[in-house]
């Protein structure tokens, strides 16, 4: 049984930029797995920061096909497209703690950089035509992730200084990610493996302006049997919204979970109860065959 009381606030942030794909949809349910296993919310934050990447209709289009997976979320959905007050408040935060800087180097300026080699660090005041950038100092961080189990960098020299607004004047995920766990309450961050080294950023994030830190969990991210990731870059289809007990039994079946077919709710329910986050310990990747994916809609 979970326990009644539970502070767990989990969520799944889907940016529209096109439909859930298979993996995606796995992100969403280990998400939810983890929430309503320990009792916990799960929410639900539409990352529609970037609307040039958007898709016309795509947010909407992610709502429905996590309904008809029975995938409901708890409180209301947050867009980010809405919260440009809450980001600028917090750059005001850091610009304050002389935690800023103005960049105006040009991404050819940048190429073959592994970081940002800090050329505009000393522009500590806004200029025009900048992006705004993150002065990372610290040299080192520790923490136990969920699924990957103790990570440890030097943020400064491993990942360097991040931009936090584009200049083209648009937030950028690693700002507006802090700001709305943070708003959202979220205690667990569950997601991708690909963002684990974004943690660090966002961790520093978190201290700096001061806000609670969440748990991070990272769980493996599938692959093609050629070693490359699935995502929308290497056309993966959407998930049908006609078949989601079938996209369901393949999500299952990657996580090892015996699920009875039946409607999706009751999968979810009945996967809940099997659901072990131990099975995905220190797994970085999960091969899936291509003829297995789910029909494009
Ligand atoms: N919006 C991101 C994505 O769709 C997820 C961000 C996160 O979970 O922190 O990949």
């Amino acid at each position: 049984m979970p326990p009644q009381e539970s502070h767990y606030r989990g969520r799944f942030a889907p940016t529209p930029s096109g439909p859930l794909h298979l993996g995606s949809l796995l992100a969403a349910v280990i998400s939810y797995l983890e929430a309503r296993r320990l009792g916990g919310q799960w929410l639900l934050r539409m990352e529609d920061l970037d609307p040039p990447r958007e898709q016309a209709g795509a947010a909407d289009a992610i709502l429905r096909c996590l309904e008809a997976h029975g995938l409901y979320w708890d409180e209301s959905v947050l867009y980010q497209s809405q919260r440009s007050e809450a980001y600028e408040a917090a750059l005001h935060k850091l610009q304050q703690q002389d935690a800023l800087f103005w960049c105006q180097c040009s991404r050819k300026a940048l190429k073959g950089q592994m970081t940002y080699p800090g050329t505009c660090r000393t522009f500590r005041s806004p200029r025009a035509n900048s992006a705004v950038r993150y002065r990372v100092t610290e040299q080192c961080d520790v923490f136990i992730d969920g699924f990957q189990g103790s990570q440890t960098a030097n943020p400064a020299q491993d990942f360097g200084d991040v931009i936090l607004k584009r200049r083209d004047g648009f937030y950028a995920y690693q700002l507006a990610v802090v700001v709305d766990d943070a708003r959202q309450g979220i205690t667990d961050v569950v997601r991708g493996i690909d963002l684990l080294h974004a943690s660090y950023w966002q961790r520093a994030l978190f201290r700096q302006l001061d806000l609670p830190t969440p748990n991070f969990h990272h769980f493996p991210v599938l692959i093609h049997a050629n070693g490359q990731k699935l995502s929308k870059q290497s056309q993966a289809p959407a998930v049908s919204l006609q078949t989601p007990e079938r996209n369901l039994r393949q999500v299952f079946e990657l996580l090892q979970l015996d699920v009875a077919p039946t409607r999706p709710d009751q999968m979810l329910a009945h996967a809940t109860t099997l659901w072990q986050p131990d099975q995905l310990k220190n797994i970085q990747s999960l091969p899936i065959a291509l003829a297995k994916m789910p029909n494009r809609v």
